[in-house]
């Protein structure tokens, strides 16, 4: 098979659709183009009908019952309907919400609103592991607090949390837990039950579906969780999310979620050791660190920091041919160091020297050897240039050295 490039190892960003699933949608777009909501002819059941079997694939992949499902745009969404949703409804319990600093935007911008309007957040700090601390997370908990909202894996260093240790803590105190699972569903094995999660986000286009649809899982028993809608109208979703149903984004989104379902143990071992070898490549060089628990991890996520190398210079130099992130210019067009780096404990240096890698579905081989010739030949000549790098090698202590700032 010829080498395909340029080589795409932005996964985390978004994942392609695999063409299975842009099969099982297409009739839905044309001949199939009926309102799930339209009771009286064939086009609304035969619509109706698709979502059905959809909201039996999502479930499945995540052990739920279908009627726990609520369809959304996408993990944003769920995120938003999850913390918003609970905080209204369970108003007369408490105000006050546990999250993390290593978050995603969505769940950390919409405990921010919260904050806005009365509620009280509390952000805890995550372990140089990128782990939360248990026991921190225990004794934030008060009277007030109706939710717990940690992710199950990180989308830049694809470090995965002590979800069922966490949903203990949570059940013990009677506050509902909350995770943002939009990188782990449909990676590694993920069940609402087994795991004690009461409502639990996450998104079609991260898991090899369309962009555009994702799910809300919100718990129906033991306990019965209920959200406030976010968007009022027609009382579509069981009253929690009005509006017509995306119907081929949704049976898109089933069919991705049938696909991992039947690959993701083949596949995951496939990435890890994917990952692993090419990790392990990465480390030949001097002064490179991988970010975050090598062991509590995500299988196909490596975020790693190449000292005294810029992240940005780093894609520059491999001339458009291999697509990744780095740890700056996550979320805008600023050069601002990650926050979930630092937030690690990585000085504004490392975080700007790291590479986020997100192996997918479609990744070979071949582009892993590309990769790591590429990075590691890009990284030997950019160190060449760089007269820290000399300093380094001369021995002189580079921390120790007084900028002159302006
Ligand atoms: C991508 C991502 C989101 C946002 O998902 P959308 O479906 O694009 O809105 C939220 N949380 C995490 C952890 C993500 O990786």
């Amino acid at each position: 098979m010829e080498l395909k490039l340029p080589v795409y190892l932005d996964n985390n960003a978004t994942t392609p659709m695999d063409p299975r699933v842009l099969e099982a949608m297409l009739p839905y777009f044309t001949e199939k183009f009926g309102n799930a909501a339209s009771r009286n002819h064939s086009f609304g059941w035969v619509a109706e009908e698709a979502v059905d079997y959809a909201r039996e694939q999502v479930a499945k992949l995540i052990n739920a019952d279908p009627k726990e499902i609520i369809f959304t745009s996408g993990a944003t969404e769920a995120d938003n309907l999850a913390i918003k949703g609970v905080y209204e409804m369970y108003a007369s319990k408490g105000n006050h919400v546990i999250t993390a600093t290593t978050e995603h935007k969505a769940v950390l911008d919409t405990c921010k609103h919260i904050e806005k309007t009365g509620g009280q957040v509390t952000y805890l700090n995550v372990k140089e592991d990128g782990l939360i601390d248990l026991e921190e997370l225990e004794k934030a908990i008060t009277p007030k607090t109706i939710l717990i909202a940690i992710m199950y894996g990180n989308n830049e260093t694809g470090v995965v949390q002590p979800i069922r240790e966490i949903s203990k803590i949570a059940r013990r105190h009677g506050v509902l837990f909350f995770t943002d699972a939009t990188q782990a569903v449909g990676k590694i094995p993920v069940d609402v039950n087994a795991d004690g999660i009461d409502l639990l986000a996450f998104s079609g286009h991260k898991m090899y579906g369309p962009k555009g649809v994702g799910a809300l899982y919100v718990r129906r028993k033991n306990p019965r969780v209920k959200v406030t809608s976010q968007m009022d109208g027609g009382g579509h979703e069981r009253g929690m999310r009005s509006g017509t149903l995306n119907v081929p984004a949704i049976v898109g989104f089933g069919k991705a979620c049938e696909l991992c379902m039947n690959e993701m143990e083949s596949e995951a071992a496939r990435l890890s050791k994917m990952r692993d070898r090419l990790e392990n490549s990465l480390m030949e060089l001097e002064e490179t660190y991988v970010n975050g628990s090598t062991e509590h991890r995500l299988p196909h996520v490596s975020n790693i920091s190449f000292k005294y190398v810029e992240g940005e210079g780093l894609m520059m130099g491999f001339n458009k041919n291999i697509a990744l992130s780095s740890g700056s210019a996550c979320t805008s067009a600023s050069l601002e160091p990650s926050y979930v780096l630092k937030a690690l404990g990585l000085g504004d240096d490392l975080a700007h020297s790291s590479l986020r890698f997100g192996l997918g579905r479609f990744t070979t081989d071949d582009q892993i050897d590309f990769t790591i010739d590429a990075i590691k030949s890009t990284v030997t000549k950019l160190r060449e240039m760089s007269p820290l790098w000399e300093m380094f090698k001369e021995g002189v202590d580079i921390n120790a050295i007084e900028w002159a700032h302006h």
